[in-house]
């Protein structure tokens, strides 16, 4: 439903993303999550056919972006970055306005809004001002703006960021409820959101995509390493030293100043648990912890951009 296929784009001679390809199938819901400045908004102007690409192409229901331009927009519903919303327009006329811009006709308008409000729960307010809206229910008018003309196709720029919790939440809701009948691509920097409303995701960093798999598989394949907490009771000291000599073990780091409480970092097909408490009880401490801890895609998220980050400098020029 939503094919990028080599995508790349200079903005001057700063490549903002490069050869970028992925495909999102009718009724998938994908999250592109990548750090501020990865490229995520580039990408998605593109597939909203707001900006051309230098190389490659985009393409919605098999129509391409550039040269089916019209067509293409009628078939997304976009939400942007920066909500242009006419701020001194009710929020019922705005989108009065809005659905008549999209094409919906004269005897559907008021069915189209008032569809669009319901789902959106802007009921309570749309008779209000939307430069006096909070935050939260602007948001809101932006995704109605999104919904309106029921497009197949929803891209989504970051859309709960500047949210309190509360609206957060709110957010994701009403976008997991949109999930049943469209397709959606939803970029966003925050990990446990992407994780909890779509099934794909695809990591990009500094203008490529870095990894593309479900949230649980990219948790299970990226770990590498086991993380286990180790506290003991009664340390003397020696304990640091011995972990780091056991054989499987790559680092070893404390937890507290007391020496109590150590993060043990090893190879993941090893199970060292067994003689870990061997060595400490060995030694005349008290085991009062010893647990494996999971990896959160968060970690992963952070060592995957911080390792490519580490392989190569800014990109800059036309080397490909
Ligand atoms: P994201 O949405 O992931 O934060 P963007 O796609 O907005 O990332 O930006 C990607 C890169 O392109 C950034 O380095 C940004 O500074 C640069 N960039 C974005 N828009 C422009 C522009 N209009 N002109 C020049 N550089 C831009
Ligand atoms: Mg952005």
């Amino acid at each position: 439903m939503i094919e990028a296929e080599g995508l790349t784009k200079f903005y001057g001679p700063l490549a903002a993303i490069r050869d970028v390809t992925f495909q999102v199938d009718k009724g998938e819901v994908v999250g592109f999550l990548g750090p501020n400045g990865a490229g995520k908004s580039t990408t998605i102007r593109i597939l909203t056919c707001f900006m051309p690409p230098s190389i490659g192409t985009a393409r919605i229901d098999g129509l391409d972006c550039f040269e089916r331009s019209l067509d293409v927009r009628r078939k997304v519903g976009y939400l942007p970055e920066n909500v242009p919303l006419y701020t001194d327009l009710t929020v019922r006329r705005f989108l009065r306005f809005a659905a008549g811009a999209k094409g919906v006709e004269a005897r559907r308008m008021e069915n189209e809004v008032a569809r669009v409000t319901g789902i959106c729960g802007l009921d309570k307010v749309s008779n209000r001002i939307i430069g006096n809206l909070s935050k939260g229910y602007r948001q809101r008018v932006g995704l109605a703006h999104a919904l309106l003309n029921n497009p197949p196709v929803l891209v989504l720029d970051e859309p709960t960021i500047g949210l309190d919790p509360t609206q957060i939440i709110e957010i994701r809701r009403l976008i997991q409820e949109l999930r049943e009948e469209h397709t959606v691509l939803l970029s966003s920097h925050i990990l446990p959101e992407v994780a909890q409303i779509c099934q794909r995701v695809m990591i990009i960093n500094k203008g490529r995509i870095v990894a593309t798999d479900s949230p649980a598989n990219l948790t299970h394949q990226l770990q590498r390493l086991a993380r286990i907490i180790v506290e003991v009771e009664g340390g003397d000291g020696s304990l640091a030293g011995a972990l780091q000599a056991m054989e499987g073990v790559q680092a070893v780091s404390p937890q507290d100043e007391e020496g109590r409480r150590w993060l043990v970092e090893s190879d993941r097909s090893r199970e060292l648990r067994p003689e870990i408490a061997g060595l400490v009880v060995g030694r005349g401490m008290k085991l009062l912890e010893l647990r494996l801890v999971d990896l959160s895609l968060e970690d992963i998220f952070l060592q995957l951009v911080t390792e490519e980050s580490a392989q190569d400098s800014p990109e800059e020029g036309g080397q490909s």
